[in-house]
């Protein structure tokens, strides 16, 4: 096996100038997947995990220069769904089985934390037994708290990139990485399972950028990873930017997986937009949850953060279909009652935190 292969196997760690090779050195791609295979079936057995999303906003008051529905994009269509619509995505995708909902929208002011609570509390009267995720970006400690009380209790917030000067070249003035550091922290102290992440192949990212955003991790300590490759869009200032590359980013997968064994790590859209097999290929290196979409088909292609997004044509349950079929087809089994339980009972391996797979 190789070198590095086997001490992230043996140690889960590696120190700065190592993961500088890893990224730079082509790694034995076999040898790597299936180490990091073996990790994930260590905790997680053959389950995949599944978070119903609902893009309920692309009204956005941010300037990202890589997104799509960024503020300063005069094209984009926008739409906001009611509550009442946002309510009718949850209870079908309670029929197909999701119990985790994910609310991800752009930064709209339209949702005062009146409304934010207001929807939450919602959902969880219909849906008790189902967790409440939101991605709604950066807010207050204040506003995160409200939210909490009124009953979410996940929430993601990519860090972007915990170079600071590396997020002001993808990000206006107006933003930090300061605020978005601070954000992260204050939703694990109030209690929040958090994730957080980045993109793979963002502009003007180095690996020595890849080696901060593994050591904010680290310390961060999220209950998710998301990552995917970054996909160029024609609005954009970073029009001209290639794409990222979606064997270098199924690396990252893997890497993730053993540096962080527990971690729960999306199979993202962006690898499944990039290549026709990118999420069972994510999936296959070391990623455990689909996040299949619940949005009305109508909004789906309006909530543009990239271009050829993928899953923007089919209705809920023809989404859910094709994701099983692909799970199985990838050697994976979808978990998606609370009372399916993740592992079966046995000594030599450790069951994951109920709270997390559900
Ligand atoms: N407004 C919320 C949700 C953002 S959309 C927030 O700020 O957290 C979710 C993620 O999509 C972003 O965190 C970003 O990492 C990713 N994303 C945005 N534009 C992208 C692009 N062009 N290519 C790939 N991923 C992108």
């Amino acid at each position: 096996m190789s070198e590095l292969i086997e001490k992230l196997n043996a140690a889960h760690q590696l120190t700065d100038d190592e993961l500088l090779r890893f990224f730079a050195e082509e790694q034995p791609e076999d040898e790597l997947f299936a180490a990091a295979d073996a990790e994930r079936r260590k905790y997680y057995g053959d389950a995949v995990y599944l978070r119903g999303l609902i893009e309920f906003t692309n009204y956005c008051k941010n300037n990202c220069y890589y997104c799509g529905i960024r503020a300063g994009n005069p094209h984009a269509e926008r739409y906001r769904l009611t509550d009442a619509q946002i309510l009718a995505c949850c209870v079908e995708g309670y029929g197909l089985g999701y119990r985790t909902f994910v609310l991800q929208g752009g930064e709209d002011p339209y949702y005062t934390d009146d409304k934010i609570c207001a929807l939450i509390s919602a959902i969880a009267a219909q849906h008790p037994d189902c967790r409440i995720t939101l991605s709604i970006g950066e807010k207050s400690r204040e506003s995160y708290q409200r939210y909490y009380e009124a009953g979410a209790r996940r929430y993601l917030l990519r860090h972007e990139t915990a170079d600071p000067a590396h997020y002001r070249m993808l990000h206006p003035e107006s933003m930090s990485l300061e605020n978005r550091k601070r954000c992260l922290y204050d939703l694990k102290e109030i209690g929040y399972q958090t994730g957080s992440g980045f993109m793979i192949g963002a502009p003007y990212q180095t690996h020595a950028h890849l080696v901060q955003d593994i050591r904010f991790l680290q310390a961060l300590e999220p209950d998710m990873i998301g990552v995917g490759p970054y996909i160029t869009h024609s609005e954009t200032p970073f029009s001209e930017m290639p794409s990222g590359d979606v064997r270098f980013g199924l690396k990252v997968i893997a890497l993730l997986r053993l540096l962080f064994p527990s971690a729960l790590i999306p199979a993202t859209t962006a690898f499944g937009s990039l290549h026709p097999r990118g999420r069972e290929l994510a999936l296959q290196a070391g990623a455990n949850v689909v996040m299949p979409n619940l949005s009305p088909v109508r909004v789906r292609k309006l909530y543009d953060l990239y271009e050829n997004k993928i899953c923007v044509g089919e209705e809920a349950t023809q989404c859910k279909g094709c994701l099983e079929q692909r799970v199985k087809a990838a050697g994976y089994r979808i978990v998606t009652s609370p009372g399916d339980r993740a592992v079966p009972g046995s000594n030599s391996l450790r069951e994951p935190a109920a709270e997390l797979t559900q």
